[in-house]
């Protein structure tokens, strides 16, 4: 049986800020399939992938006993990224290394501590729920508006997760208390109707989904129409939340705002392919690709309505790909209409 104080002191030291403890017991398949079974999850066909994975962390790792959660807050606020199109979470270094990397530094610790200990992890990609498993190790609870709440950061944190064949010695007894209360901030706020209820998502109407996950095709018009200095994500239903007012503190400066979040929607919509290149990789941003990226500032051209983007606009008409010339046909007649 592992020790918890032990443990909490090795992810403190790598550079987690909060970390809590599951029993690996599965999850009731409904925390899933409802959501898919509704069509919420759009195109995104990974997530029914692996479900019973997913829903038993046992076929991960056989002889799971415990699950650890990791979070790292991330909200800044660096002076040089206010009124950057780009959601929060993305303006600087991508998240993934970031959190990789601390994941790596605690599975080394702790694999050498404890000769024989079997360990599966991930960070967004691999097949966990992970804020099922943040909730069940006490880091918070799913707020309405679909995100992970925690006491000390409200929203604005990244998860991690850790199965191990060990128990330990001290498991946290669920999800902490909901505050979300009677409040319905989020969802009379969100610009497409994308909060089902139950801190359910419908994907296909969320606007991060909208903007990063379809990337290569047009997005349906009600949806474009709501790209408002959004290019990249979409805060709104955590810059609502009563919740989020004040985080503790700023977030580590791994999480500093790259010189991407200082570029408005015009210059992001006029990139180049070399200064994507020089400023794109390494970022979150990449998952949109070149053409996505550009195709959401343009449609946000079209949306702000700016006389002085028309020279633009009208120099993406003629673009090499078709995603862009289209989005920038829209965008010239939003000018027009
Ligand atoms: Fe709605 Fe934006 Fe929140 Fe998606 S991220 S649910 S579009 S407010
Ligand atoms: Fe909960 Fe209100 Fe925050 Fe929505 S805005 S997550 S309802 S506290």
């Amino acid at each position: 049986m592992l020790p918890t104080a032990h443990l909490r002191d090795l992810a403190r030291a790598v550079g987690f800020d909060l970390v809590g403890f599951a029993r690996a017991e599965p999850i009731p398949p409904s925390f899933l399939m409802e959501w898919l079974e509704a069509g919420f999850a759009a195109d995104m066909d990974w997530m029914g992938e692996r479900a019973d994975e997913r829903l038993d962390v046992g076929r991960l790792l056989p002889g799971a006993k415990t699950v650890i959660s990791f979070a790292n807050n991330y909200w800044r606020d660096d002076a040089q990224s206010v009124g950057s199109p780009i959601a929060r979470y993305a303006r600087g270094r991508d998240y993934h290394s970031t959190l990789r990397d601390r994941m790596k530094a605690f599975r080394k610790s702790i694999t050498v501590m404890y000769p024989g200990l079997g360990t599966y992890g991930g960070v967004d990609s691999a097949p966990l729920m992970e804020k099922v498993w943040a909730a069940r190790a006490g880091l918070g609870y799913v707020g309405k508006n679909g995100c992970f709440i925690t006491e000390p950061y409200g929203s604005w944190v990244l998860l991690a997760t850790l199965v191990l064949d060990k128990e330990v010695d001290d498991y946290a007894d669920g999800p902490a208390a909901d505050r979300c209360g009677a409040c319905r901030r989020c969802l009379v706020s969100c610009p497409t109707g994308a909060l089902v209820g139950n801190g359910r998502v419908n994907a296909r109407a969320c606007l991060s989904y909208q903007t990063i996950e379809n990337r290569e095709q047009e997005v349906p018009e009600p949806f474009r129409l709501k790209f408002d200095n959004l290019i990249f994500g979409c805060d709104i239903c955590q810059q609502v939340c009563p919740l989020n007012r004040k985080p503790v503190f700023a977030a580590h400066p791994r999480f500093a705002p790259r010189a991407v979040a200082e570029l408005g929607t015009r210059e992001l919509a006029g990139l180049t392919l070399t200064q994507y290149e020089q400023l794109i990789p390494g970022t979150a941003l990449a998952r949109a690709r070149y053409d996505g990226l550009r195709r959401n500032a343009v449609y946000a051209l079209g949306v702000a309505r700016q006389a002085d983007s028309r020279a633009l606009i009208e120099k993406l008409c003629g673009d090499p790909s078709d995603l862009v010339r289209s989005a920038a046909q829209w965008a010239l007649r939003q000018l027009d209409p």
